[in-house]
């Protein structure tokens, strides 16, 4: 799934292509993946909308900006009007050109976006300028909700996040206020975005693995000194993956179709069997939940 550097990817480089561009049409072959504001009794969301009511709701506005609130990609529009869109397990946004034929869009260009990865699209925004926003997502999980901007901020998903890991202003007496006093395992605790946003399972483990941490350590058993080093290691693991523009281990694509380099970069997502690359030792993997851990036996010890 992407996480907090593949979503801050794809928001960047939507920001130099999407902006000021004005809405022609829509097209969907997967209804149930939208949720579209009725306003017949107070605000309400309603799945799977005909497309003509969403292309009559969304023809001729304005795409004014586009941001990221922990993996949701928001899309803001004029008329106070604004998109949520979360990718999910698959699901990644791509600019290019298609043609519907048969119910199928049919690519229009050729290199990185012909992947096979890229051809699960489901919908589309159709651009003044003849480029098109696509979602193409695999299996389908992804979100689209579009509606009134003050309904949509308001939504629990989004109301209820914590606190955003590389904003400027999130010091270790906050990261400390948010982790320190939970019951729950470290690795699922950093991964839960109702108290840190945007972190999953790629990069707690690599965050754990920096800053000498065992995955089912209780979060509240962590003294000062390894609470800092996990929020060192979380600043740091970020920040470089967005600037490595993200890990591309499945689905995961920029939105010219391209993948990211982080996981050259990785330290323990994954590399079950090889070795920790600091002290050489097998690098395991454990279930947590339904989900897994990946950690060094030696460098990360339960206490
Ligand atoms: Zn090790």
């Amino acid at each position: 799934m992407p996480e907090l550097p593949e979503v801050e990817t794809i928001v960047r480089d939507l920001r130099k292509k999407i902006i000021d561009r004005k809405i022609k049409s829509v097209w969907l072959d997967s209804p149930r993946q939208i949720f579209l504001q009725k306003k017949t009794a107070g605000f309400k969301l309603v799945r799977a909308p005909k497309l003509g009511d969403f292309e009559k709701q969304i023809k001729g506005l304005k795409i004014i900006n586009v941001q990221r609130r922990a993996k949701n990609i928001l899309i803001y529009f004029t008329n106070e009007k604004m998109m949520l869109i979360h990718q999910k397990m698959t699901g990644h946004l791509l600019y290019g050109k298609w043609k519907i034929i048969a119910k199928k869009p049919q690519l229009l260009l050729e290199g990185a976006l012909s992947e096979r990865v890229n051809d699960f699209i489901h919908f589309i925004l159709y651009f003044d300028n003849d480029w098109q926003l696509g979602l193409s997502d695999m299996r389908k999980f992804a979100k689209v909700v579009f509606g009134d901007k003050t309904e949509i901020e308001n939504l629990k998903e989004l109301r209820e996040l914590g606190p955003e890991p590389l904003e400027k202003n999130f010091d270790f007496k906050k990261f400390k206020e948010a982790v320190g006093n939970k019951t729950g395992k470290i690795k699922q605790v950093l991964m839960n975005p109702y108290i840190i946003a945007g972190i999953g399972n790629i990069y707690s483990d690599d965050i754990l693995w920096e800053a000498k941490i065992h995955p089912f350590q209780s979060a509240m058993t962590l003294k000062d000194v390894e609470l800092k080093r996990i929020f060192l290691a979380i600043k740091k693991i970020l920040t470089q993956a967005v600037k490595l523009r993200g890990t591309s281990f499945s689905d995961y694509r920029d939105v010219e179709g391209k993948k990211g380099y982080y996981v050259d970069k990785r330290r323990v997502y994954q590399r079950e069997g090889e070795k920790c690359f600091r002290c050489r030792s097998i690098i395991k993997r454990i279930k947590i939940g339904s989900r897994s851990a990946h950690f060094c036996p030696k460098c990360q010890v339960l206490k």
